[in-house]
C-alpha cells in the first residue's frame, strides 16, 4: 500500500541541508539570536518550518531512491576549512563545527549538520524558548525525537502558519519568528504574507525573519506590501550566487523589525559570502531597507 503524504509536503530538506542558502539563513539567523540576547530577558524563537532539526549530510546525498548529487559542498563544504572568516560567520561556523563533532564526524568534511531548530537550541539560554512547528509526519516525528518533552521546547506536528494565532503574542513579549517555508504550493506566497500579516496585528514588536528563494518568477516584492501596509521596518538582506543563471540563483532574507545595528553586521557577513559562495561569475550580496525606518 502507499504512504499518502499529505497535500503539499513533499518537499524534504535533507537534500538541501548545508547549501548555500541554508549557510546564508542560518549566519543571519545565529547574528539574530545573538543580537536579541544582548537583553537579559528571554524570548521564544518561533520556527514555523522547523524540518527535522538536523541532518546526515552523508545519507541525505544518496536519496530515496537515486543517487543525489549534494548540495553541501557548494555551501558549508566552501566554508569548513576557511581560516579567514569575520567574527560574524565565524560564530556560525562554530555552531556547526562544534555541532558535527559532537555527533561524532571524526573527517575532515562535515557529516552532521543542524537545521534552524538546533542552531536556536544550542544557543539559547535557560530564559530563553524554542516553539516549533513541522507539517511533514516523518520531519515531525524526527523533531519530536530530537526536541519532544525537552523543558522550555514546544514541538507542533502541524501547520507552522497557525503560529501566528498560536503563539503569538508570546508570554515573554520577546520573539524572534523563523519562517522558512519549503515554496512549493502556488500559494505559499499569499499564505506567507496572509500569516505575516495576522502575526504583525497580534505581535508587531516582534522581529520576523523571512527567508525566499530569487528565481526569475519569485523575489521579494511579495510581501513587501505587507510590511509597508503595517509600517514595519524591514531590511532585505540578499545574495546572488549566480546572479545570471537560472533556477535558484540566489536567496534572501527578510528582516522585519531588525535588531538595531543589524543592517551592518549583515552587510559584513554578506561580504564574506559573496567572495566564498560565488558559482562561475561574481556573486551580488546586497542589505537595503525595504520599509525604512
Ligand atoms: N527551517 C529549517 C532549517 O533551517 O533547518 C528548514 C525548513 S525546510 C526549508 C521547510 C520545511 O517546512 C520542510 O521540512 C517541510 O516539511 C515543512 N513544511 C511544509 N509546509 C509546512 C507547513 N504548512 N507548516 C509547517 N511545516 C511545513
Amino acid at each position: 500500500m502507499q504512504c499518502k503524504k499529505p497535500k503539499g509536503v513533499n518537499y524534504r530538506h535533507a537534500y538541501h541541508a548545508g547549501n548555500f542558502a541554508d549557510v546564508v539563513k542560518h549566519a543571519l539567523l545565529v547574528r539574530l539570536i545573538r543580537s536579541l540576547q544582548r537583553k537579559e530577558k528571554g524570548f521564544v524563537v518561533v520556527d514555523t518550518h522547523a524540518g527535522r532539526g538536523r541532518y546526515d549530510l552523508a545519507a541525505a546525498a544518496k536519496g530515496d531512491t537515486r543517487a543525489r548529487t549534494p548540495e553541501w559542498p557548494d555551501g558549508i563544504g566552501r566554508l569548513w576549512d576557511a581560516p579567514d572568516a569575520p567574527e560574524e560567520v565565524a560564530d556560525y561556523l562554530g555552531v556547526v563545527r562544534a555541532f558535527d563533532r559532537n555527533r561524532g564526524n571524526l573527517l575532515p568534511e562535515p557529516r552532521f549538520y543542524p537545521g534552524s531548530p538546533w542552531i536556536a537550541r544550542l544557543l539559547s539560554r535557560p530564559q530563553d524558548r524554542l516553539d516549533l512547528w513541522e507539517k511533514h509526519p516523518e520531519e515531525g516525528a524526527a523533531l519530536e525525537h530530537d526536541f519532544g518533552g525537552v523543558k522550555r521546547i514546544s514541538v507542533h506536528q502541524a501547520d507552522g502558519y497557525g503560529a501566528s494565532r498560536a503563539s503569538l503574542p508570546p508570554l515573554e513579549r520577546r520573539a524572534l519568528v523563523l519562517v522558512d517555508p519549503p515554496y512549493e504550493s502556488r500559494t505559499e506566497g499569499a499564505d506567507i504574507s496572509a500569516a505575516l500579516s495576522e502575526a504583525f496585528e497580534r505581535f508587531p514588536s516582534g522581529t520576523y525573519a523571512v527567508w525566499y528563494p530569487i528565481t526569475e518568477r519569485s523575489g521579494v516584492d511579495e510581501f513587501v506590501g505587507v510590511l509597508r501596509a503595517k509600517a514595519m521596518p524591514s531590511l532585505c538582506v540578499e545574495l546572488l550566487v549566480q546572479p545570471s543563471g537560472f533556477g535558484l540563483r540566489g536567496c534572501g532574507v527578510l528582516i522585519a523589525n531588525p535588531p538595531w545595528q543589524f543592517d551592518g553586521e549583515a552587510r559584513t557577513i554578506l561580504a564574506y559570502l559573496e567572495a566564498k559562495l560565488a558559482r562561475g561569475e561574481p556573486a551580488q550580496g546586497s542589505v537595503r531597507w525595504v520599509v525604512s525606518k
